[in-house]
Formats: structure tokens, C-alpha cells, sequence
């Protein structure tokens, strides 16, 4: 039941074991969603020093959209204690669920759902896993930083909310499609704290008072399948001090081979993912979210690359 490759439908809670707690992933497709080995190789770690833990399971559902309002309510039913949103449900689920943490508001959606008395309460841990994963694998933070932003989309919206709380000097968004940039503003500008600057540009014109010593994140799916361009060309830009690329799969998109010519620091996406997993799984468990990062890295990296 709890294998780490087994893919689930709802149609498979009708013969759900009574016992253990239960977490799981849904999304469309899931197949290859590596959270199921992360949140397995943490529950195994814990279970070490806290027995309790043994019984504790993630699994991952495949749940087509239509289907996402009778699988919260069949999940919570079966007590499921909590749930991970991927693609394409983080949007959808905001209006299906009774509370949304008052931080995961302004983002418009919601990646993690923990059970609540009756029903569930939704969180996004993917601007801590920004953070997080920008500490861990560039030591850098967005507090004061200059940040170029490529993306509308909703891993570039998450983004962009926790540079404007948690302190970036200047947050300057790209966007492939002028209309998405331009709705991504409008719903940025009454978050924009006084003294920090926000501004869109088209990736073909680049204006000239961009910052050098930036940091910049790729959140566009530019780079995920072979052929792809870069989602910039960093030599037109004033020399960013480190790029990070949420994409981790492939681990060197053309953004990143980029980024190593020019001799930037640069990271691929995966200890965002890590992190916002860890931070999840802490909601869950009551664990500190650091103590689970090491395990769970491993673990993504053993099923993501067998390294
Ligand atoms: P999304 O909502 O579908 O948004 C996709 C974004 O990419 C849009 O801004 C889109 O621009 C842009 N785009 C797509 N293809 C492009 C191309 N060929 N050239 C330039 N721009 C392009 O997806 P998302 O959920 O935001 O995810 C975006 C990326 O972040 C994905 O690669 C995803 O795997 C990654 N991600 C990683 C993590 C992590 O934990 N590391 C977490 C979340 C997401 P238009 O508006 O013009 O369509």
C-alpha cells in the first residue's frame, strides 16, 4: 500500500486500511512525483526515535481536476490527516476548503492542506522553500536583494509575494505574455511595501535601469523538455550575482549551462522542493521543518537522478 511507485485513485478509498495516519500528493499527472520517497525517507528517520511515526504513510493520488471537491471531502472522510497540491490543483483548491492560512491568501493558492475538525485548512510552504532553498543552495536571502523574476504563473506568484514580505529592495518581473505579467502586477502593487520597487518588463526589452548584483529566478517552464531556449539571455543583463532555476528536472536547463559560462553561482530548483516539502511535512507532524531538510534531499536525489 504504501509502496513509494504505487499511483492511486479515489476509487482505490473504497478498501482503505482503518489504521495508520495517512498524507498524501494529488495532482495530474503524479506518476512521477518524487514527494512520495521525500516524506517516506523523513516518516522512516522519525520513526527511528518515535515509534508513533511508524505507522504514518504518504501516497500519491492521481486526481483530475474535475474530480478535486469529491476527493477532499472522500480523503478527509477517511481521515487523512494531510494533503499536498501539485499541478493543477493549487488554484482550484483555494475555493474548496473551509480556511486558507491568512499568509497563503495573496499568493491565490495553496499547496499543503492540514485536517481540521471538519474539513481542511490550506497553506503554501513554496516561498519558504524559495528561501530556504536560495539559503541553502546560494547562502543567499532576498532580504534587501534586487530580484529579477521570469514568470507570471503560479510558482512565480508565490515568488513574488515572499520577495515583497520578506524584504527585497526591488522585485522586476518578466513575462513571456504581456496580459499574465500585467494581471500578476495589478494583484502585487497593494502588497508592495512603501520603499520597494516593483516593475514588469518584456524579456525582448530589457529597460536600463535594471540592477546589476541581482538574484535571479527562472519561474517559467522554459528549460523542462529538451530543445527548450533559455528562459533569458543572461549576457544582455546586467551580471546577476547568483541565478536560481526552479526547474530541477533536468538539473541543468540552458539558463544554468548559461549561468556557468559566465562564472555565476547558480542552483537548479530541487532544495525549493525539499524545503517546501520539509516545511509541509513540519505542519503535519509538529518536527521542526530543518531537521527533516537532509533526509528528504536524499531521498529526492536517490529517485530523481540515483545519486
Ligand atoms: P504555470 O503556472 O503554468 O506558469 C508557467 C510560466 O512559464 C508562465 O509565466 C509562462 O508564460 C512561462 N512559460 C512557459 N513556457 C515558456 C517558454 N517556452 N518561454 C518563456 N516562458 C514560458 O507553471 P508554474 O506552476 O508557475 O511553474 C513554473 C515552473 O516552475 C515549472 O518549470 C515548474 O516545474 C517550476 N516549479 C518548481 C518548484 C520547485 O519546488 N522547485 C515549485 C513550483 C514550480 P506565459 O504567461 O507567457 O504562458
Amino acid at each position: 500500500m504504501t509502496s513509494a511507485d504505487s499511483v492511486f485513485t479515489l476509487a482505490d478509498l473504497d478498501a482503505w486500511p482503518v489504521t495508520g495516519t495517512w498524507l498524501a500528493v494529488l495532482g495530474h499527472p503524479i506518476k512521477h512525483s518524487v514527494s512520495p520517497a521525500m516524506h517516506n525517507a523523513a516518516l522512516a528517520m522519525l520513526a527511528k526515535t518515535q515509534p508513533a511515526f511508524a505507522d504514518w504513510h504518504y501516497v500519491r493520488f492521481d486526481v483530475l481536476p474535475e474530480e478535486l471537491p469529491q476527493a477532499l471531502k472522500l480523503l478527509r472522510i477517511h481521515r487523512f490527516l494531510g494533503l499536498n497540491l501539485t499541478v493543477p490543483h493549487k488554484v482550484l483548491a483555494m475555493k474548496q476548503v473551509s480556511v486558507v492560512d491568512e499568509a497563503a491568501r495573496p499568493i491565490g493558492a495553496i499547496n499543503t492542506l492540514l485536517a481540521t475538525e471538519s474539513d481542511w485548512k490550506g497553506f503554501n510552504t513554496d516561498g519558504y522553500g524559495l528561501s530556504a532553498g536560495l539559503r541553502a543552495s546560494l547562502g543567499i536571502a532576498l532580504r534587501g536583494a534586487d530580484v529579477i523574476l521570469l514568470g507570471a504563473g503560479g510558482a512565480a506568484r508565490s515568488a513574488a509575494v515572499e520577495c515583497l514580505q520578506n524584504g527585497a529592495a526591488s522585485v522586476w518581473i518578466a513575462n513571456r505574455t504581456a496580459a499574465n505579467l500585467e494581471a500578476l502586477l495589478a494583484d502585487l502593487r497593494p502588497l508592495t511595501p512603501a520603499g520597494t520597487r516593483l516593475e514588469g518588463f518584456a524579456p525582448h526589452a530589457l529597460p536600463h535601469s535594471l540592477p546589476s548584483g541581482s538574484i535571479l529566478i527562472n519561474a517559467t517552464s522554459a528549460g523542462l523538455k529538451p530543445g527548450d531556449p533559455s528562459a533569458i539571455d543572461l549576457s544582455a543583463l546586467p551580471k546577476p550575482k547568483a541565478v536560481f532555476d526552479m526547474i530541477y528536472n533536468p538539473p541543468q536547463t540552458p539558463l544554468l549551462k548559461q549561468a556557468a559560462s559566465l562564472g555565476i553561482p547558480h542552483a537548479h530548483g530541487l532544495p525549493m522542493l525539499v524545503n517546501q516539502g520539509a516545511k509541509a511535512l513540519a505542519l503535519w507532524t509538529g518536527q521542526p521543518a530543518a531537521s527533516l531538510v537532509p533526509v528528504m534531499g536524499a531521498a529526492a536525489n536517490q529517485a530523481l537522478f540515483g545519486a
